[in-house]
């Protein structure tokens, strides 16, 4: 099925050789291709689906078992690392059309989590 995007068309088909973290029936956990990170997983579902609000509306039982692998990755990078970053994108901040979580973590984000929404230490812009 050619659906356009890079996890169906490329890393679903086997076109692109990925290193498997976990993989289960219905979910692909595997190291990016690119990473942006020192550790960057990317995980998806094997049947396509753009995001999380569709796939919360379609197929509950799929996105329960996304999340099951989901947390599985983020428990052996927390037990590697200590810590980690969870980020899923919808419309424009997606890139590929198909739903993916990241799961990452770089040493030097050490330093930018004061500067992060959400983290115990934000501050406003002035
Ligand atoms: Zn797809």
């Amino acid at each position: 099925m050619d659906t356009g995007d890079f996890y169906c068309d490329d890393v679903l088909s086997g076109k692109v050789v990925v290193k498997k973290v976990i993989e289960t029936e219905t979910v692909l956990a595997f190291h990016h291709t690119r990473p942006s990170y020192q550790v960057h997983i990317v995980v998806i579902p094997k049947r396509h689906t753009l995001d999380l609000l569709t796939l919360s509306e379609e197929d509950p039982a799929l996105l329960a078992q996304l999340h099951s692998v989901v947390t599985e990755v983020v428990r052996q990078v927390m037990r590697d690392f200590g810590a980690c970053r969870l980020t899923t994108n919808f419309g424009f901040f997606q890139q590929t059309k198909h739903l993916h979580w990241h799961v990452y973590f770089s040493d030097d984000m050490q330093g930018t989590a004061q500067t992060l929404p959400g983290s115990a230490e934000h501050k406003p812009p002035e």
